[in-house]
């Protein structure tokens, strides 16, 4: 851990300091072997799901498209593997909802011709602006920290808005996780070429990389690489959560406030996270699509907690063997990390675009404690990054009076659960926050 020789920027408002457990920090990138066979979703991103244009029985290549991007707010999705198109049919994803999804049985590993596989960095960027929002978008790169906006919308500056920074989210604050840890330790450069491309499509000077302390080790060398370049800086931030979210992030690096229901565009700023980044260099100077991530597998009981690059839609379970198998001990196992991520109740559902982390919890922390009245103590309100009323909510959502939470900002919850981590009467304001949101959203489509 490096030594703090002074206090470092962080966020003003709320945030807690949950033990990060970053158990696989020190464990190296490895490929998992090829699954026997991937299942798909043609909806992996925020936005309208992807239209199919492959058919039961067809042979496609790694990297050939299967389903194109519907509208601008949507995401092309590739062929992760070579092999022949199997059942199209609703599978469960992680996030625990049904999607159309492609399976293709894997037949070797055949690549389009087109992709640049080699390892070796290239560092000229001869694309125009406009070429690399259009390659982003080919590409089907979204946002890898776990929210999976598509990154060429974000690249689309709506008219009449001034960005001057870009901000590179190395936060990774979710506790156990450490993919962008790996990745900022082990594609340094290519996340710099990476950074340039952003800031050549989006015509930004100034770039800022914020990175928690805990990860020092990612800090000197950014540190090092970065030492002649004027334009780009590194920022060591304090471990504090939720730092990785985009608003905090950028109250803790330029000190300016996202307005309520605004975007960082608001305030002259847009966020890509370092996965991104690196899916970005991929995109753009290797030609080659989303269709494998980091995803690291972890907990406390985990005999080799890894982070392995996976191809999408290979089935959780495999990534679990690789890692050790499922000690008898697990009482949960989530897709993400423990303050943000998702139960998943099947083990065949496949990794996604998003997929960040598996985590295993133990049976003695994964049940839920007793319930007890609220004692009013103030203890969620200190804790909420977004400045709001965690438990008035919950009480509003209880009730089903979605209109009033609304009109108290229901929808700036960012979902991050400090709220419900730090209540002494376990109260599951989260749950019923969420309840409350979906509430809205059905109140909104009808
Ligand atoms: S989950 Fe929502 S209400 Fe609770 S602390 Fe986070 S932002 Fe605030
Ligand atoms: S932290 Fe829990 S007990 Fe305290 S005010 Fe909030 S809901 Fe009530």
């Amino acid at each position: 851990m490096a030594m703090r020789l002074h206090k470092h920027k962080t966020f003003k408002t709320g945030g807690i300091h949950p033990h990060d457990n970053k158990l696989s920090a020190q464990v190296a990138i490895t490929p998992l072997p090829l699954p026997k066979m991937v299942t798909i979703p043609i909806i992996q991103h925020i936005g309208a799901p992807a239209k199919i244009v492959v058919n039961r029985g067809d042979m496609v290549k790694t990297g050939q498209i299967i389903a194109t991007h519907e509208g601008f707010v949507s995401s092309n999705i590739h062929a992760s593997v070579s092999g022949r198109v199997g059942v199209i049919e609703e599978v469960m994803d992680s996030t625990g909802f049904k999607h159309m999804a492609i399976t293709i049985r894997v037949k070797g590993d055949d690549w389009e011709e087109t992709i640049d596989r080699s390892d070796t960095l290239i560092e000229e960027i001869k694309l125009t602006p406009k070429e690399i929002v259009s390659r982003i978008m080919e590409a089907g790169v979204v946002g890898m920290g776990g929210a999976a906006f598509p990154s060429h919308v974000k690249l689309s500056v709506p008219e009449g808005k001034h960005v001057d920074h870009l901000l590179i989210n190395g936060v990774e604050c979710e506790p156990y996780l450490t993919a962008d840890h790996r990745v900022m330790l082990e594609k340094p450069k290519e996340i710099i070429v990476g950074i340039k491309i952003l800031m050549k499509a989006l015509g930004v000077q100034k770039t800022i990389i914020g990175i928690e302390y805990n990860k020092a080790d990612a800090i000197e060398i950014f540190q090092q690489l970065l030492k002649n370049e004027k334009h780009i800086g590194v920022e060591a931030l304090e471990v504090q959560y939720p730092q990785g979210g985009e608003k905090q992030l950028i109250q803790a690096l330029l000190n300016r406030e996202v307005p309520s229901g605004g975007l960082p565009a608001d305030v002259g700023v847009i966020v890509h996270n370092v996965g991104t980044t690196f899916a970005v260099y991929e995109a753009v100077q290797k030609n080659k699509p989303l269709l494998e991530r980091v995803v690291t597998v972890t907990g406390k009981s985990v005999k080799q907690p890894s982070n392995f690059l996976v191809r999408i839609g290979t089935p959780v379970i495999d990534l679990l063997i690789a890692a050790g198998g499922v000690p008898e001990d697990t009482g949960k196992i989530v897709s993400g990390g423990p303050m943000m991520g998702k139960a998943i109740a099947d083990l065949d559902v496949p990794v996604a675009k998003g997929t960040s982390g598996i985590l295993l919890i133990p049976k003695d922390e994964a049940s839920r404690s007793e319930t007890y009245n609220c004692v009013h103590c103030g203890k969620c309100i200190e804790a909420c990054p977004m400045g709001l009323e965690p438990y008035r909510l919950l009480i509003m959502s209880k009730k089903g009076n979605s209109q009033r939470a609304k009109e108290e900002h229901i929808l700036d919850c960012i979902e991050c659960g400090s709220c419900s981590f730090v209540c002494p009467s376990n109260r599951p304001i989260l749950d019923y926050i969420r309840l409350g949101k979906t509430q809205l959203k059905k109140q909104k489509s009808v």
